[in-house]
């Protein structure tokens, strides 16, 4: 398996961290959408949000107490986004689940 958070994550590829712990990673996003963009993820490699259950979503859980620290951290104060995007329709192109947290600026753009 060849995959490119996990690279990250074992630090073979360079990345601009927020955030890091034993059990999750913050990284800046290379490609930013908005002026604050970070991606924040589970060391464990987790395909998409299909494979949430039981035994992992503890972690889950606290990948969203980090978003908060960092949103806080980044003066995020004006309100932020938090986007999973799973599987083809979703358009999801790396296949290690990942939150990005989006911020800094007046966001129009809604699905929902
Ligand atoms: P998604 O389309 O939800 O799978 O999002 C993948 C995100 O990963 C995109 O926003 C990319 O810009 C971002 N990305 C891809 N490669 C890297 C990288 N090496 N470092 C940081 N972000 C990356
Ligand atoms: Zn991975």
């Amino acid at each position: 398996m060849d995959c490119i958070f996990c690279r990250i994550i074992d630090g073979e590829i360079p990345s601009t961290k927020y955030y890091e712990d034993d059990l999750v990673i913050a990284i800046k996003d290379v490609n930013p959408q908005t002026p604050f963009h970070a991606l924040i993820m589970p060391k464990q490699h987790i395909e998409c949000a299909l494979e949430i259950d039981e035994s992992n979503s503890s972690l889950i859980a606290h990948v969203f107490e980090v978003a908060a620290k960092i949103a806080k951290e980044n003066g995020l104060d004006g309100g932020f986004r938090i986007i999973n995007n799973c599987g083809e329709d979703a358009g999801q192109t790396v296949k290690h689940i990942h939150f990005h947290l989006l911020g800094g600026i007046k966001m129009s753009e809604k699905i929902i």
